[in-house]
């Protein structure tokens, strides 16, 4: 039950190679091991939008 903190949609796939997105996956596990919610839904949409720009069309 307790694992409800973060209802939100499921984080993107870090992209082999994307320096970027290994540091939002290590940011993310971090966040939520911390159970730092508010940090954990900015990094989800920072990297959504990552994604979005540098890696259109890649299966998320
Ligand atoms: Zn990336």
């Amino acid at each position: 039950m307790d694992d409800d903190v973060f209802p939100q949609l499921p984080p993107p796939r870090p992209v082999d190679g994307c320096s970027v997105c290994r540091r939002y996956a290590r940011s993310l596990a971090l966040a939520e091991r911390t159970r730092d919610a508010s940090s954990a839904v900015d990094i989800r949409v920072l990297w959504r939008a990552h994604h979005a720009r540098e890696h259109a069309g890649a299966p998320s």
